[in-house]
């Protein structure tokens, strides 16, 4: 192994990464499974003694957010594993990702020079493939408030049921008037793209609608047009592409209240 290097302060992390090439390690749960069999010499930026990014963003619960955290692998690497590693390694099974797109996440970036925000849309550009630039660090997911009547949920389809890598995953959240009345949707699907996709059309449609039994039968193929699924070991992409439509109209019928 080359250089490791543990900062307590993100100015100190951003120095080290200004002044050379380093990979970022967070909780390793992507970064040591990348490189078995192959040997261990990148230079280390370890972000775990790094407090500031500990600071809890989302004070206010986010059902959507918390069931996806709890589908991600076992115990154990959920008591290690990140939310900025899921985004970061950009995997088009990310489970964080669509929730986090639902809630309209931006990615607080930092460097040397300063630190910007960007639209978590904006941050994962394709598979294993992000915006961040080689002096960069992640410091923040923001996340906006939703409307206090938000309901969310996440659904996530696997070839078994605990300890496994998403075929499709869904979030949607929804917001309404007190006649229950769709004032706001927003609804992502991960797996079924290189990166996670929002249904644009969907969402409109849903507007306006009321939400009660049978709002899951307003979901039509076209719907989910902005998917590109393809076939791979864990399934075919006219499975997925059937998984998903059934899967969301499945997540819109569960924010119904009982
Ligand atoms: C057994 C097992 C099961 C798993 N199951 C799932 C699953 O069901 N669903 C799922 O989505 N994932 C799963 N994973 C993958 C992994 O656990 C998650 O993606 C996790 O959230 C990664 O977080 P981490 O902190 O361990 O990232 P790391 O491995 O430390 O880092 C991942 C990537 O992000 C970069 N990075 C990390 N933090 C930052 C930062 N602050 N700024 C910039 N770059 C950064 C690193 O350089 C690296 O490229 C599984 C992994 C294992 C080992």
């Amino acid at each position: 192994m080359g250089i490791y290097l543990r900062p307590t302060e993100i100015e100190e992390a951003v120095a080290a990464l200004a002044a050379r090439p380093l990979t970022i390690l967070a909780g390793g749960t992507d970064f040591y499974p990348a490189r078995v069999g192959k040997p261990l010499d990148d230079d280390i930026l370890d972000v775990t003694a790094l407090a500031a990014l500990r600071d809890e963003a989302v004070r206010w619960r986010n059902p959507a957010l918390a069931e996806a955290a709890a589908t991600v692998g076992g115990w154990q690497t959920q008591a290690v594993g990140t939310l900025g590693g899921n985004i970061c390694n950009a995997s088009p099974a990310a489970d964080g990702m669509p929730a986090l797109l639902t809630l309209d996440a931006e990615i607080e970036i930092a460097s040397a020079k300063g630190r910007r925000l960007l639209p978590l849309a904006d941050f994962v550009l394709g598979n294993r493939r992000t915006a961040l630039g080689r002096d960069e660090l992640v410091t923040a997911i923001v996340v906006p408030k939703p409307h206090g009547t938000a309901r969310s949920t996440f659904l996530k389809l696997g070839a078994r049921k605990y300890l496994v890598i998403s075929i499709v995953m869904v979030a949607a959240l929804v917001e309404t008037a007190a006649d229950g009345t769709i004032v706001g949707a927003r609804v992502a699907v991960g797996a079924c793209s290189a990166v996670a996709k929002r249904l644009i059309r969907l969402e409109r449609d849903l507007c306006g609608r009321t939400l009660a039994p049978g709002i899951g039968a307003l979901v039509a193929a076209e719907h989910l047009a902005e998917l590109t699924p393809i076939d791979d070991v864990r399934a075919a992409a006219v499975y997925r592409s059937d998984a998903a439509l059934a899967l969301v109209a499945r997540s819109l019928e569960g924010l119904v209240a009982p």
